[in-house]
């Protein structure tokens, strides 16, 4: 026995999957669709858009953002988590990518739920706190260019409420982080941000080993 998270070979990982992943079949559809094209890692693992959508239901959350859609997969599952008057404010800069979620949103019946804003994350986020205000959203997901990493958790903290949660994605980013030798731009970015999140008094923290690493922010 031993009282570390458990390493998932691929059978256990099947194991994992067939006991406990309850996927809507447009959601898996899209997941497919996804799957063919060649960005199809920036796309989250499915057990963690399941997580995602329990944490927003045990959050009771109504109000969200996500920084980073492509093709939508997680805000479908988001969205579907949320109450019927709940939304989210959808951050991306792909026309292209942004299509297919749109298509998926519509078919599974979450479009009116999600405000989808095409331009620079941090600019759209600015634009959400002058307009909206601090403290205003109850979760915010971050999934998208690395290098922006620490502005993101910067504006989407200021822009959730206590007790609200601020998810970051990649933050194990292929195990690479815990490699001295390796030292490019995204790798120490999201490095540095790890660090200061560990020490961060603002926050109740934990980096969950589920997919590529998904850090839990609650502000406090
Ligand atoms: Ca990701």
């Amino acid at each position: 026995m031993s009282n570390r998270s458990i390493e998932l070979d691929d059978r256990i990982h099947a194991y994992l999957m067939a006991v406990s992943l309850r996927e809507d079949p447009i959601a898996r559809r899209l997941r497919e669709t996804t799957a063919a094209m060649p960005e199809h890692n920036m796309q989250i693992a499915p057990e963690q858009g399941q997580f995602m959508a329990m944490l927003v239901k045990l959050l009771g959350a109504r109000r969200c953002i996500e920084v980073g859609v492509f093709t939508g997969y997680s805000s479908l599952l988001v969205a579907a988590a949320l109450p019927p008057d709940g939304g989210i404010v959808a951050c991306d800069i792909s026309e292209s990518h942004t299509a297919i979620a749109r298509d998926f949103w519509q078919e599974a019946g979450v479009a009116e739920r999600i405000d989808l804003r095409l331009g620079p994350a941090m600019e759209t986020l600015a634009d959400l706190l002058s307009a909206e205000g601090s403290n205003s959203f109850d979760f915010a997901f971050i999934d998208a260019d690395k290098s922006h990493y620490d502005g993101y958790y910067e504006s989407c903290l200021a822009l959730v409420k206590s007790g609200g949660v601020v998810a970051i994605d990649n933050t194990l980013w292929h195990g690479t982080v815990a490699d001295p030798g390796v030292t490019d731009r995204d790798t120490e970015a999201i490095r540095a941000l790890n660090r200061k999140l560990h020490g961060d008094e603002r926050i109740d923290l934990s980096l969950l080993p589920i997919g590529d690493g998904l850090t839990l922010c609650r502000k406090r």
